[in-house]
């Protein structure tokens, strides 16, 4: 099954990941129309964009270490990792502990459209062409599979290839041009969550800012660093609700209230 490595890497006792619906990624298998996609900003060891595509029930996913640019100039290296459950694409939250562990926001989603009518035989050659059409990133885009590092059999991880060799796991993502493209840094430029509009600090104080007392997913170096600002910045929003303004102490006079045109009762 596709998932199988997947639910190998991961404890569903103590990760709030979904475990995956079997039935469910049968129901959508064979969808190629309206695929999901999303981009979710992973803050684990490294910081991190996972780019996840649709395709027959679960989501083929590559870790995108600068992230995705809408700048056609960009080649974005794109590690091809296991498949993950269709449920996770709508996922953000904090995982405690284990593999991935760390914060995960949901920085982009929409729908997604392969460009070549076989897209199980573009994904084989290592030549995707795909629309995005989502908050943040659109138009035309390109993964193209480069000789990398391509695992043993014993290491065990197959991309989803399709033809059932070892393939390289590297990918570089880039951004055709068109009207969506342009010079512009976006992940800098559109930081924040689309799901619940705030940052990686603001996911964290909804969950437990305290939850990484001991064993940090990163402790040294810029990621480190990053980690531990954000936790002081969860534990401060969390500990601190600033006071609602005081009431005006004079009423202020009320507006006059107008029918509504178009609104009657
Ligand atoms: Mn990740």
């Amino acid at each position: 099954m596709a998932l199988d490595r997947y639910r190998q890497k991961r404890d569903f006792a103590t990760t709030p990941e979904p475990a995956g619906d079997d039935r469910l990624a049968a129901r959508r298998a064979g969808t190629r129309k309206g695929l999901f996609f999303c981009v979710q900003k992973h803050l684990a060891s490294h910081l991190h964009y996972d780019l996840r595509l649709e395709l027959d029930g679960v989501l083929l996913s590559w870790a995108v270490p600068k992230g995705p640019s809408i700048d056609p100039r960009d080649k974005r290296l794109a590690m091809q990792t296991e498949d993950h459950p269709y449920e996770y694409g709508m996922f953000e939250g904090v995982i405690p502990e284990g593999y991935g562990a760390g914060i995960v926001m949901l920085w982009d989603h929409g729908t997604w459209q392969p460009e070549s009518e076989d897209v199980d035989a573009a994904l084989a050659k290592g030549d995707l062409k795909f629309t995005l059409d989502g908050y943040k990133l659109k138009g035309s885009w390109v993964l193209v599979r480069t000789r990398g590092y391509a695992p043993s059999s014993g290491a065990g991880q197959a991309p989803s290839t399709g033809s059932g060799q070892a393939a390289s796991r590297s990918w570089l993502l880039i951004k055709h041009r068109d009207d969506w493209a342009g010079p512009l840094d976006i992940v800098t430029f559109a930081p924040l969550s689309v799901k619940s509009e705030g940052d990686f600090a603001d996911i964290l104080a909804a969950d437990d800012p305290a939850v990484w007392t001991t064993n940090r997913p990163a402790r040294t170096g810029d990621t480190g660093a990053m980690l531990a600002a954000i936790i002081d910045e969860a534990a401060r929003k969390k500990m601190f609700t600033p006071p609602k303004p005081p009431k005006p102490a004079k009423a202020q006079p009320a507006p006059p209230k107008r029918a509504k045109a178009g609104k009657t009762r």
